[in-house]
């Protein structure tokens, strides 16, 4: 579940970006539309507690964001909030397995290697465990991405412009992958696009 309050956020020297009251209930959908440059990242930049609101309060996960200190945020976030964002910084140095390992280091968790096979296997990628992320295509890296994203069951999940770059067969299946993926833990899923294909496939 995701609720705020007179939520504003601005970025230094710019207007601030002031943002309706949402509440969305756990489980559930969540498209945030918007021309470019409208707020939709930084908005969820603050869902996930990246940033810190110039005002407003926002609950997400049960947790309230504001006042917490950086090292609980940065744990609550490892744990609660699976992030698919627009760059996916996969990192090059690391293989598909290990960059899936790291999320467990960030929630403080051991590690689970039949955990990391079973969600590639989900996205259909356990052949690519072994490789460097730089080895993979686009859609590749993208399913990878959304593996590491879901792999600790989060309560929310975040996608930023996840039908960016790709033609309509692979947008479909994208969005596909992200409503199973939510769908398999009962996760709230947002959804931040300017790409109209998306309203209309969900
Ligand atoms: P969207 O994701 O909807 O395209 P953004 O949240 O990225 O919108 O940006 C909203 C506004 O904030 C834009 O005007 C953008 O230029 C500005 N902005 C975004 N990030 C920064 C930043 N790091 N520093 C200053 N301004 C920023
Ligand atoms: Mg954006």
């Amino acid at each position: 579940m995701i609720q705020t309050r007179n939520l504003a956020f601005a970025h230094p020297g710019a207007a601030p970006l002031v943002f309706a009251d949402l509440d969305v209930p756990q489980g559930s959908t969540l498209l945030l539309r918007g021309a470019s440059g409208s707020g939709k990242s930084t908005w969820l930049s603050l869902a996930a507690g990246l940033r810190s609101p110039s005002v407003g309060q926002i609950t997400v996960a049960r947790q309230a964001l504001v006042g917490m200190g950086n090292a609980a945020r940065d744990l609550w976030r490892a744990q609660a909030i699976g992030f698919l964002p627009q760059k996916l910084h996969l990192s090059d140095a690391l293989t598909v397995h290990g960059n899936l390992a790291l999320v467990y280091f960030a929630a403080g968790l051991p590690q689970d290697d039949a955990a990391i096979r079973h969600a590639l296997d989900a996205l259909g990628v356990a052949d690519l465990a072994d490789r460097k992320p730089e080895q993979l295509s686009g859609g590749q890296a993208q399913r990878v991405a959304l593996a590491r994203a879901v792999l600790l069951a989060p309560a929310v999940i975040l996608a930023d412009e996840p039908t960016a770059s790709l033609d309509d067969d692979a947008a479909r299946a994208a969005l596909d992958l992200l409503q199973t993926s939510a769908q398999r833990c009962t996760a709230t899923l947002v959804i931040a696009t300017h790409d109209r294909r998306v309203e209309q496939a969900l």
